[in-house]
């Protein structure tokens, strides 16, 4: 059997993976998989946003309601990616943070695919594709993480 590591890399290059797939699958992440060891992992929707850089439908996310207090990991990985306290109302249909629950916690990447220039944001430890980020949100940052609920989880943790 070869190294788990070299088949991973073979899969990924092989799979209609577009430029930004590609580029993502180039790096070096803490947690790697192979494509078939994400779909065992993740359900069909996790793998298509997570791996293939997918987009929910606005608006089926149950995250848009949850207004507890808590943190919302990276479904491929568990690592926590934002807080409650930065959620806001984006009225856009995803979920919507105006920061990262850390600095480290998120990786950005420059992304032109579909005739946009937006920036990517993907889990900073396993690489999985979160949403995007956009300039128009609120104080204090003015940013708008605009995230797939699908790509999340959420723990509630006390107040
Ligand atoms: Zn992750």
């Amino acid at each position: 059997m070869a190294s788990g590591a070299a088949a991973g890399f073979a899969l990924a290059a092989g799979s209609m993976l577009d430029a930004r797939g590609a580029r993502a699958a180039q790096m070096t992440f803490a947690v790697m998989h192979s494509d078939q060891e994400w779909k065992k992992m993740l359900t069909a929707d996790q793998f298509a946003i997570l791996r293939q850089a997918a987009t929910e439908r606005p608006f089926t996310s149950p995250l848009l309601e949850e207004h507890r207090h808590g943190v919302f990991s990276c479904a491929g990985c568990k690592q926590d990616a934002f807080s409650s306290t930065t959620k806001f109302e984006s009225h856009t249909g995803w979920p919507s943070f105006w920061a990262p629950i850390a600095k480290t916690a998120v990786a950005t990447l420059d992304d032109k695919s579909l005739g946009m220039d937006r920036t990517e944001v993907r889990c900073s430890r396993c690489g999985g594709h979160l949403g995007h980020v956009f300039d128009d949100g609120p104080k204090p940052t003015g940013l708008r993480y605009c995230m797939n609920g699908i790509a999340l989880t959420f723990r509630p943790t006390p107040a």
